[in-house]
């Protein structure tokens, strides 16, 4: 899987979950709130998990920086990525 490709599911997993957060403090009822918030948090862990195994560079299989925008050079063997 490309990077880039990995970034942008890493970034849509947190909008995501961020919304799904935000809503469900929203309900009315304490256990949904709990429910909803859950769901939420376990969308951050999987785009945490898909981005730390995928998001590595292709040559030396370096973690990338996860925050921020993907490097053009590996920081670690310096090859084009
Ligand atoms: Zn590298």
């Amino acid at each position: 899987m490309d990077h880039r490709k990995v970034r942008k599911i890493y970034w849509i997993c947190w909008l995501l979950a961020s919304v799904i957060v935000v809503l469900g403090a929203l309900l009315p009822d304490e256990k949904m709130q709990k429910i909803v918030i859950a769901i939420g948090i376990i969308i951050v862990i999987f785009g945490n998990i898909i981005a730390i195994c995928f998001m590595r560079c292709p040559y030396c299989r370096g973690l990338l920086n996860l925050r921020g925008f993907s490097p053009d050079y590996c920081p670690y063997c310096g090859k084009k990525i």
